[in-house]
């Protein structure tokens, strides 16, 4: 394992702690927050906002981008938009970041588990048709879970660690079965799914700017669409659904403030300019771990069939859950990052009662899934 940590710390050109992921400011940032702060307009309205859901929508071929105060707010607001209500059940993976489980509760519905592909370590197609077969029925074109009496209102796959999902299948199987497809693409600005840019298949979709992510206003999310009127729905309800008038304060629902601050899309705004780049060195960053790793018994993954990953986060696959804490012991001691995928959503105290479906593939990368340092370099 020592050979491991020599490789990173060469790779990453230092003896030094190395993180697991770290942003760069190597843009117009500065530029464009100074620019921000002097307009004294760095709250709800303002130009950068304009600018940045333009070029965000521009950037993932989607017709409209909403930008929202973080990823989760995104998802949140995507799925009442999906119209999920409080009586409603919204299948998703179990091996996901609690993100989309915690939006999921917020409308009140409940999750429901179901299996992982091994190759994507997304939502499986297959799981999905196969627990609609045996546990649902459509009737009144709603598909009712006959277990609990409930209706499925929607399905969130996720695109995990900007790898995408077999995302045009599971696109089939929620149309047949009258079930809203919405993408939680947090991890994955960058990826695509036969060419077409992931969060762009479904009714909405939902991106995260943490600061985590592979670019980031510190904080920050987006939601994209190609349909105009749930666009316009999702900048109202996140802007306290205010009526627009020039001097009156009128608002005709529960709205949320969930709208992205100016400033903080100023620094997303030259965050985007550098997307291409910062890309590229992840995909670099990648293929020297694919070659590294094709020596070593763990293994490196790498993009699934028919996609282009950004390769956010970079990841192996060790033998089994002895060699992984062995290797998390190692490489943490030795001042090398890396750190296990998500407990299972499906074991937390919160979602321990909600339906699973057989969760193989989950349980058995939840075993020997770790990321390793993916940031990118200078
Ligand atoms: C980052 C992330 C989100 C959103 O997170 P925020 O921190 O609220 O921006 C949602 N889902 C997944 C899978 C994520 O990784």
């Amino acid at each position: 394992m020592q050979n491991i940590v020599d490789f990173i710390q060469k790779t990453f050109n230092t003896a030094e702690f190395i993180p697991l992921h770290e942003p760069r400011f190597i843009g117009n940032e500065k530029k464009y927050l100074n620019d921000c702060i002097d307009s004294t307009f760095v709250s709800s309205v303002g130009k950068y906002v304009d600018t940045f859901e333009k070029e965000f929508a521009k950037t993932v071929g989607s017709k409209y981008a909403v930008a929202t105060v973080n990823g989760t707010a995104a998802l949140h607001i995507s799925l009442l938009l999906a119209d999920v209500k409080s009586s409603d059940e919204v299948i998703t993976q179990p091996l996901t970041f609690i993100a989309t489980c915690n939006a999921i509760s917020y409308c009140g519905a409940k999750p429901v588990f179901v299996d992982v592909d091994l190759e994507t370590m997304g939502m499986s197609p297959a799981s999905l048709e196969n627990f609609l077969k045996e546990n649902c029925e459509i009737k009144n074109n709603v598909c009712i879970n006959k277990i609990t009496d409930k209706t499925i209102k929607a399905c969130v796959p996720m695109h995990t660690f900007g790898h995408p999902c077999k995302i045009d299948e599971i696109k089939e199987i929620c149309d047949a079965w009258h079930i809203a497809l919405v993408e939680d693409a947090a991890e994955s600005l960058g990826s695509y799914y036969r060419e077409r840019h992931t969060g762009t298949f479904g009714l909405l979709g939902a991106i995260s700017f943490n600061g985590n992510k592979i670019i980031t206003s510190g904080g920050g999310g987006c939601i994209i669409t190609n349909d105009e009127t749930l666009a316009k729905k999702a900048k109202h309800i996140t802007t306290t659904a205010k009526i627009p008038h020039r001097w009156e304060y009128s608002h005709d629902m529960i709205g949320y403030n969930y709208r992205l601050p100016n400033i903080n899309a100023a620094l997303l705004v030259a965050q985007l300019e550098q997307l291409d780049k910062f890309l590229e060195s992840k995909r670099e960053l990648a293929c020297g771990y694919e070659e590294f790793f094709k020596e070593s018994d763990i293994k490196f993954i790498k993009e699934p069939q028919d996609s282009h990953s950004n390769y956010w986060l970079q990841a192996v696959l060790l033998k089994d859950k002895n060699q992984r804490d062995e290797f998390l012991e190692f490489s943490n001691n030795s001042g090398v990052m890396t750190r296990p995928i998500w407990t299972l959503m499906n074991r937390l105290e919160m979602f321990k009662e909600c339906q699973c479906g057989d969760l193989s593939n989950a349980t058995y990368l939840e075993d020997r899934v770790v990321n390793i340092p993916s940031s990118v370099r200078i």
